[in-house]
Order: C-alpha cells, then sequence, then structure tokens
C-alpha cells in the first residue's frame, strides 16, 4: 500500500468523495470535520446524470438510486399559466448510463460514503475537530486541528480543502474569494403536502417564474421542497415565522387549512470563485473553491466533479510519478468550469426566472418552448443543464 497520505478538511459530499476515491487507491487519509457528526441538513437534493456516472463505480449509485427518486422529466413553469416547457431527458441516453435526475438528499451520499470509510483501516476521521491553520513544507503540509480545544497537528503529503463557503483552508492561504453576495435569501419550506394531487402534470423538478415571486418545486422521497426568493427588507424572524412561510405557501396554491412545514431553512446566495484551486500542495474543490445559487442544482454536483477530477490527478502524482503540473491543469480546469459554466448558468436562470419585463419573459418563454419541441435543440438544452457539456469542455483545457 503506497505510503502516500492526504489530508482533507470538512466531511461535506466534495470532502466524503475525495476521501472514498484516495482510500479506495490505497492512499491514507485523515479526514477533519469540524461538526459532531455528519450533517443531516436539507441542502442538495438533485444529483445530475454524469455525477452518477461518476459514483457508479464506487458502489454509490444504485444505492443512492434505491433511496431517491429518478426524475425523467424536468419542467419549466410559470406562476400564472403553468407549464410552458417540459424536457424528458431520455434524449441524452447514449451519453449517460443515467438519462434523469435523481432527486435525493446530499446527507444520503456523504453517510453511503461513511459506510465505506468505516470499514478501511487506513482512513481515520476526526469529528468534532476543525482546521485552524495550515503549514507548508517543500515536502509536504502540517494542518493544525483543534478536537474540543485540543491542538494537534497533522503532517500529509497534499491537503485539500472541502471545508465549504467560509473554508479555513482557503484563508490560511489568502486566497480572494472573488464575486457577490445577493442582497435577499433564500427561503426552502418542505412539506408532506402532495402538489401533485393539485397541479396537473408536474414533474419532480419544476422551475416557476413569476415578476413578482418565483420557486421551485423539487421532490424528494418523502416531501415536496419549495424555493423562494425573500424581500431585502425582512427580518430572519419575518421570514422564517408562520405569517410568511404560509402566506407564500397559499399565495403559491391556496388551500383551506394551512399547510404542515417539516423544515424552513433560510440562507445567503452568492456568486463567487476562488482566486486559485491550487496553492503548492494545498487544493481546494467544492464549495470552498466556489459558490454559487441553487438554480439548476449545480453546488453539490460541481463540487463531485471537482472531486474527481482533483483526486485522479493527485493519484497520478502519488501513485504514478506525474508532474505536479496535472494539479495546475485541475486548476485550469475546474476553476474555468466555476466561471464560464456553473456560475454563468446559475445566474443566467436567477434572472430569467425573476425577469419582471414582460417582453423579455414572453422572449425567453417562446424560446424555451422551442426547444422543448425540436428533440434536436432539446438534447442540447438537457446536455447543457445536466452538466454534461460542462465536463467535456472541461476535458478540452490543456
Ligand atoms: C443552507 C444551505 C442550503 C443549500 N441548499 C441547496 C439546495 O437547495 N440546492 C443545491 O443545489 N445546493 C444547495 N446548497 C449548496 C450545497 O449544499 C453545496 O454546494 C454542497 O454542500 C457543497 O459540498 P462541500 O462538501 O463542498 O461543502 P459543505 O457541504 O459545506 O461541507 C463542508 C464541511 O466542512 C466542514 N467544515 C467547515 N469548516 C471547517 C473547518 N475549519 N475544519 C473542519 N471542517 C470544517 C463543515 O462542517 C461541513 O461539514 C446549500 C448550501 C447551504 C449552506
Amino acid at each position: 500500500m503506497s505510503q502516500a497520505h492526504v489530508m482533507i478538511s470538512g466531511a461535506g459530499p466534495v470532502g466524503m468523495v475525495s476521501a472514498l476515491v484516495l482510500a479506495r487507491a490505497g492512499v491514507k487519509v485523515t479526514l477533519a470535520e469540524a461538526a459532531p457528526a455528519l450533517s443531516l441538513d436539507l441542502r442538495a437534493s438533485t444529483f445530475h446524470p454524469p455525477t452518477l456516472d461518476m459514483l457508479a463505480p464506487l458502489g454509490l449509485t444504485d444505492e443512492l438510486i434505491a433511496q431517491g427518486l429518478v426524475a425523467r422529466y424536468t419542467q419549466q413553469r410559470d406562476r400564472q399559466e403553468g407549464l410552458i416547457a417540459e424536457f424528458d431527458m431520455a434524449l441524452i441516453k447514449g451519453d449517460t448510463d443515467h438519462p434523469y435526475r435523481l432527486q435525493c438528499e446530499q446527507w444520503k451520499l456523504t453517510q453511503l460514503i461513511k459506510n465505506q470509510l468505516d470499514k478501511m483501516p487506513h482512513v481515520t476521521m476526526h469529528l468534532n475537530t476543525k482546521v485552524e491553520g495550515v503549514e507548508q513544507t517543500a515536502d509536504g503540509v502540517a494542518t493544525r486541528l483543534s478536537t474540543d480545544g485540543q491542538a494537534h497537528t497533522v503532517h500529509s503529503d497534499y491537503l485539500i480543502g472541502a471545508d465549504g463557503a467560509w473554508s479555513a483552508v482557503r484563508k490560511s492561504q489568502n486566497i480572494e474569494f472573488e464575486g457577490f453576495t445577493y442582497p435577499e435569501r433564500f427561503l426552502v419550506v418542505s412539506t408532506d403536502f402532495e402538489y401533485a394531487d393539485h397541479l396537473p402534470k408536474l414533474s419532480y423538478v419544476n422551475y416557476c417564474s413569476d415578476p413578482k415571486e418565483w420557486c421551485v418545486l423539487l421532490r424528494v422521497p418523502t416531501l415536496w421542497r419549495v424555493l423562494f426568493p425573500t424581500k431585502v427588507e425582512e427580518t430572519d424572524d419575518e421570514v422564517m415565522g408562520d405569517e410568511s412561510v404560509q402566506r407564500r405557501l397559499q399565495g403559491l396554491l391556496p388551500q383551506p387549512v394551512p399547510y404542515q412545514t417539516v423544515h424552513r431553512t433560510l440562507y445567503k446566495v452568492h456568486q463567487r470563485v476562488a482566486k486559485n484551486f491550487r496553492h503548492g500542495r494545498v487544493l481546494l474543490a467544492g464549495d470552498s473553491a466556489h459558490i454559487n445559487n441553487p438554480l439548476g442544482g449545480m453546488g453539490m454536483n460541481g463540487g463531485v466533479h471537482d472531486a474527481m477530477n482533483l483526486c485522479h490527478k493527485l493519484l497520478g502524482v502519488i501513485q504514478q510519478g506525474q508532474s505536479t503540473d496535472v494539479l495546475d491543469r485541475y486548476e485550469r480546469q475546474r476553476r474555468s468550469i466555476a466561471i464560464e459554466y456553473i456560475n454563468a448558468n446559475t445566474a443566467r436562470n436567477k434572472k430569467e426566472i425573476e425577469e419582471r419585463d414582460p417582453v423579455a419573459r414572453q422572449k425567453t418563454q417562446d424560446e424555451l418552448r422551442a426547444i422543448a419541441s425540436d428533440p434536436k435543440a432539446a438534447k442540447a438544452y438537457i446536455r447543457k443543464t445536466s452538466m454534461l457539456d460542462a465536463l467535456e469542455r472541461a476535458e478540452a483545457i490543456a
């Protein structure tokens, strides 16, 4: 077994996928996670086709499918007019083994990976453990950790910062996180109310545009999740309170009784990309490297794509003696995709779903109808929205 040792900060989906890829190849892995347990929060809930393709050889995809919902169709709707365009992901059969989105909570992925890592003696996971600082030398990285206030240091060959938007690893390397934060926050409410019984032909993934209050309706196995923008002037308490939640849900679909809600999450939304994804032996992946609004479901998926790209290159360096220059190619490939593709498309999705100008709204809707009615154009659209094109583009970057 290789003596190489990789330290990973953060046990979210990106840190966990990285750990699994490296550990399955025999690399010694140490993971530090600040929280006392893996997160069970309802965050991302869409797995795109290429992500399912990548996770299959790791023994994860079949288990995720067993715990999720296969969404063959996605819809663009208008809150007043109803269905505008439906896209059948079966059109990309042949380009992927999984021609559908999988609606499945991200915590199920990290839990499945933990089950595998727990059986590997060369993997150490420190929970309740924060990365506090990082020092690099010519031949290694010293990561300073604290567990319940007790300081300790782990020495490794490389460090992957997969510690999310506020990444201590990114900050330790003084890497700028360029971009902006939207003034409004996003509210996600989940409910066991069955929307499909009331809104005809609803799919599991529905983007609903509206000039006053757009929303996204997403199905996960036991719940519907409804995402709304909030007003800048609303306080957190106001947004999260019953009055605001019921007003929003009743505005979407009036019901004679109040909606029962299961979760409510309010979060800030950013479009940011780190200036560098590599600094010597320190590498950033996932939310620590780029964050974006959730319209299109590209955050977690893009992060998993980073992890796969990075870990295969790291294995090339560690186990096959390849030049560390390939790690610069990781940055060139994945940073370009974060800027040109993930941030650009999610920003455009937000602009279109919230558009107020009636002429521009009509134009977008006409275009969507035309694309959906032409199988060739629809296939191109689905390849773009399912991130297949982004991966092809990344491969073309030298
Ligand atoms: C509240 C919220 C809601 C979201 N909702 C959606 C959604 O609806 N749809 C969507 O597509 N995407 C959503 N996202 C984005 C999506 O969840 C992320 O893109 C995805 O989790 C990225 O995975 P990651 O592993 O890079 O980072 P994370 O999942 O953030 O994992 C980072 C991990 O690092 C740990 N950590 C942080 N600091 C340290 C430290 N100093 N030392 C050690 N560990 C540390 C954290 O505890 C965490 O477990 C949401 C994100 C948030 C925060």
